[in-house]
């Protein structure tokens, strides 16, 4: 394949070299890709100023070994406005390195593309640490990764509250099997957890939450995520320490 155009959202950006900027990007017909911007830290380039972390861009690019050379990247949206706030910029990194960590490179994952470029709008206009929550459970949803809340992971009995989240299991339990230590999944949590599932990105609706679901609710996703990648996101301490 010679050089190609294709659209895509910059997840990570970081310094090459002296001249060059290393890029993950995700595009919308070819899932995540790795590029090198030459030039992009030369002031004259015209990649200077367009190879940021966030860009949603048409790039021109040609394929190499390991990664991708960008030739050209022309700015559909730059959402400086994330760059420029500090708490936008937390949650957007967490939802860029979830998605990074989620799927491989070259798969295709138009609706990841698109939930992605969605949460970027809405972050921008509503408030951001509901739009990252709502964004990251669906991003896990689409990857396989839907955690049990209707039985006991235990027993199997349908769920009664006050129930429990056991990452472990990556599921809810009843009072009655549950381990000491866990965090509750009050039937509050639980109806907040369904309304984010189903956010309807085109008319979002209104975010009313009280601070205590919310904390739960963040609590259970920082659990679960740690449970799928078998890690946790570098991002969610920066989250922590800036929010
Ligand atoms: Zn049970």
């Amino acid at each position: 394949m010679g050089q190609y155009r294709t659209e895509a959202i910059l997840l990570a950006v970081r310094d090459w070299d002296d001249t060059a900027r290393m890029v993950t990007l995700f595009s919308r017909d070819f899932g995540k890709i790795f590029a090198v911007g030459y030039g992009a830290r030369r002031p004259k380039s015209q990649l200077a100023g367009t190879v940021q972390p966030f860009v949603h861009a048409e790039l021109s690019l040609l394929p190499g070994k390991g990664y991708e050379s960008i030739k050209q990247c022309d700015i559909i949206n730059s959402f400086r406005a994330i760059r420029e706030d500090l708490s936008m910029l937390a949650y957007a990194n967490f939802l860029a390195e979830l998605v990074v960590e989620l799927w491989p490179e070259r798969e295709a994952e138009p609706a990841v593309f698109d939930l992605l470029l969605a949460s970027f709008e809405i972050m921008k206009v509503r408030n951001p640490r509901i739009t990252a929550l709502a964004s990251a459970l669906q991003l896990l949803a689409l990857a396989g990764f839907n955690p049990e809340r209707g039985i006991c992971v235990c027993c199997g009995e349908p769920l009664t509250y006050p129930a429990f989240f056991d990452a472990a299991t990556g599921g809810t339990v009843c009072s009655k099997c549950a381990r000491p230590g866990l965090t509750e999944f009050s039937e509050e949590v639980a109806a907040f957890f369904e309304r984010l599932l189903q956010l309807d990105w085109q008319s979002p609706g209104g975010f009313s939450v009280t601070g205590a679901v919310l904390i739960e609710t963040e609590k259970i996703l920082a659990q679960f995520i740690t449970y799928c990648l078998d890690k946790p996101l570098k991002s969610m301490s920066f989250i922590a320490a800036v929010t």
